[in-house]
């Protein structure tokens, strides 16, 4: 089955509203331009969701915030609800990413939490699984293992009907984030089929094979035509390419005829 390739940037803590909106402008312009048969999804900061939702508005652009609290509303300094989000224009979020789990504390216990307020709200969710540098270099297998762990503790409580549609994995190897470094193509893609056989086992081949599973992890204007060749990645979660124009540009338009 194809699926539609989704391009995502993950603009994490940078750019101001100024900047913010002219980035958003940019993206924009490429996209109502091009209109290539593919999804592209911002994740600005929170402040600046509001503004980025009224450049894209009219647009095909979805919008997504980066983190979201587990909880419904309440006595949660500094957090933000699910429906908070969904008020200011988003459509997605982004949850478990690895710069959470790592600074925020997310547990697998918060991840699945959140997943399930993420998706019960009515926000589709972009679940990041990905292995550390010490598990990936004691194997394949051992890698497997350790990211399937991830997303079989994320999906634990959900029900078919609540992950269709609504689910995205993004496969995120933590020493790639950043680093200018990426996962072999092959190794990235034996990694999605993996996860994809997991979803099927535990769900089954129907909503598995409508999955989508990007990979994540020092994606740039250079290495984009190869990942997004692979016909088990499905799309593209970018973090730092994402900042610039130029770089985004190229990889929403990579491989695409
Ligand atoms: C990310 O933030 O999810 C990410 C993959 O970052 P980068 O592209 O900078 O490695």
């Amino acid at each position: 089955m194809s699926r539609r390739l989704l391009i995502a940037g993950n603009w994490k803590m940078n750019l101001d509203s100024r900047g913010a909106a002219a980035l958003a402008r940019s993206v924009r312009h490429e996209v109502v331009q091009r209109k290539l048969d593919r999804d592209v999804l911002l994740a600005p900061p929170y402040p600046y969701l509001e503004t980025v939702a009224r450049v894209l508005e009219g647009t095909p652009i979805r919008l997504a915030g980066q983190d979201l609290s587990r909880h419904e509303s309440g006595a949660f300094t500094g957090e933000v609800s699910a429906g908070m989000l969904i008020d200011l224009g988003c459509h997605g979020v982004i949850v478990g990413h690895s710069e959470r789990r790592e600074h925020g504390g997310d547990s697998d216990d918060t991840v699945r939490a959140k997943l399930e307020r993420a998706i019960r709200s009515g926000l589709d969710a972009i679940l990041c699984v990905g292995e550390s540098e010490s598990v990936r270099e004691s194997g394949a297998r051992e890698s497997m293992a350790f990211v399937e762990g991830q997303l079989k503790a994320a999906l634990a409580n959900l029900s078919e009907e609540e992950c269709a549609g609504a689910l995205t994995v993004a496969y995120e190897p933590v020493w790639a984030i950043g680093t200018g470094r990426t996962a072999s193509t092959s190794d990235a893609a034996a990694m999605h089929a993996h996860l994809r056989a997991v979803v099927a086992n535990r769900y089954s081949e129907q909503l598995a094979s409508r999955l989508r599973i990007l990979y994540g992890g020092s994606v740039n204007a250079d290495n984009a035509v190869d990942i997004l060749g692979a016909s088990e990645i499905d799309g593209v979660l970018v973090g730092g390419a994402s900042l610039n124009m130029e770089s985004f540009g190229t990889i929403y338009r990579a491989g695409a005829a």
